[in-house]
């Protein structure tokens, strides 16, 4: 099972938080919104990173962030 994080982008607001708490896998575009360091719409979330992603989607003050596993 592969765990991904997906952005919802009418949600999201671009505050940054979770490219702090992510910065792994995240990093944040030149209006501050997030994006992936491999350039994927859903980056896949690296094995041992599943907490501080989750901790990330727990943090996200919009609740724009969520796991996706498939
Ligand atoms: S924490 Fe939520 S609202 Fe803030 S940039 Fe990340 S996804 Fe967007």
């Amino acid at each position: 099972m592969v765990t991904r994080l997906h952005v919802d982008w009418t949600a999201c607001d671009g505050r940054g938080t979770c490219t702090e708490l992510l910065e792994e896998v995240l990093v944040e575009d030149d209006w501050g919104f997030p994006t992936a360091r491999d350039g994927s719409p859903q980056p896949v979330v690296p094995e041992g990173l599943e907490q501080a992603a989750q901790h990330a989607v727990d943090r996200c003050p919009l609740l724009a962030l969520r796991l996706v596993r498939d």
